[in-house]
């Protein structure tokens, strides 16, 4: 279908849908784990690391005083990062109506399951919806424009057509104040089309994870005539089960420069971490949050635990 920047939704076909809403449901679905369970996740080392990089991330863009939109903001996991950088205010969206009730009942201290803490010093608006589908500047007429759009490990979920990956970039970019960032994760398309080269197969991974492309869009891949809606699926043990999309960065970066957004920062994760971690504040980090040991733990030792998944993320900054 061709893309229509004023209407959206009737241009998208079913199968669109259907795949937002395994999304939706996925993510829904997930509850969330005591301290206990966390602790004995075989992934609690990348859930760790992610949450160093995302911390990273805000302490070097968050200002004090900052507006920020969290699109895909999940259970609100970074609701406390965002609470140490002081901002002013908080949006968070989410397509998943569990994770955003998980977010409200953290929001609100009443059953945080992690600690019992003091209330957040900003006030925040939680709001349910499809980030890729929806025109937010409507919505959020009252709250924009923002100093942050934050978009961390989701953005690939917009990557299915073309009008969703527009519209995601349009929602931004509608919604930042002229020189606001975007900071993001997502996974690096280079690495995932290097480890299925290397595989000879359609699926790749290890006893953590695995990513698996049907047959139709393996093929699609190699002869991309299309950049959009190349899928495969994402299993991360004790985490994540659910269809996502091939994000080519080159494209990802001249797409969103039609919607003024200019790259500022790309960094895949293993570089980002070995750079940030020279940084004595930055080690100090990742100690309090348990991701590295007290003693003089070889981080490549730390890395291998990491069961080389960590590689497959990439970290990008976008200014308006
Ligand atoms: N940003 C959170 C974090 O870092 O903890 C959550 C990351 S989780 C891997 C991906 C999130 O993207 C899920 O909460 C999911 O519901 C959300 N998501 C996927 N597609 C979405 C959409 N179209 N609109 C809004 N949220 C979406």
């Amino acid at each position: 279908p061709k893309y229509n920047p004023e209407g959206d939704a009737e241009f998208e076909d079913e199968s669109t849908k259907i795949f937002a809403r395994k999304v939706a449901e996925h993510y829904s679905a997930r509850t969330n784990q005591t301290l206990e369970e966390r602790e004995a996740s075989v992934i609690i080392h990348l859930k760790k690391l992610n949450n160093w990089i995302k911390s990273v991330l805000v302490q070097l863009y968050a200002r004090r005083g900052d507006a920020v939109l969290d699109l895909a903001c999940g259970k609100g996991g970074d609701l406390i990062k965002w609470d140490k950088a002081r901002i002013g205010y908080y949006v968070g969206i989410d397509i998943a109506e569990g994770s955003i009730e998980d977010c409200r009942t953290r929001y609100n201290g009443d059953a945080d399951h992690h600690q019992r803490r003091k209330k957040f010093s900003f006030p925040a608006r939680l709001i349910c919806g499809d980030c890729y589908e929806a025109r937010l500047d409507h919505v959020l007429a009252d709250d924009a424009p923002f100093d942050i759009c934050s978009c961390q490990f989701a953005l690939h979920y917009s990557w299915s057509t073309e009008a969703r990956a527009r519209r995601a970039l349009a929602n931004i970019s509608a919604l930042l104040r002229p020189g606001g960032v975007l900071i993001g994760t997502m996974p690096d398309a280079n690495v995932i089309v290097k480890k299925l080269r290397e595989a000879q197969g359609l699926m790749f991974g290890n006893s953590v994870y695995w990513i698996r492309f049907d047959e139709e869009y393996a093929e699609k891949k190699f002869n991309a005539s299309s950049p959009f809606g190349i899928k495969y699926l994402f299993h991360l043990e004790d985490a994540v089960d659910c269809p996502e999309w091939i994000v080519p960065f080159h494209v990802f970066k001249s797409l969103a420069e039609e919607y003024d957004l200019e790259l500022v920062f790309v960094k895949n994760s293993h570089e980002f971490v070995h750079e940030y971690l020279k940084k004595p504040e930055f080690v100090d980090l990742m100690r309090r949050l348990g991701a590295l040991g007290d003693g003089n733990q070889d981080q490549s030792k730390l890395f291998a635990l990491w069961n080389g998944v960590f590689c497959i993320i990439e970290i990008f900054i976008l200014a308006l």
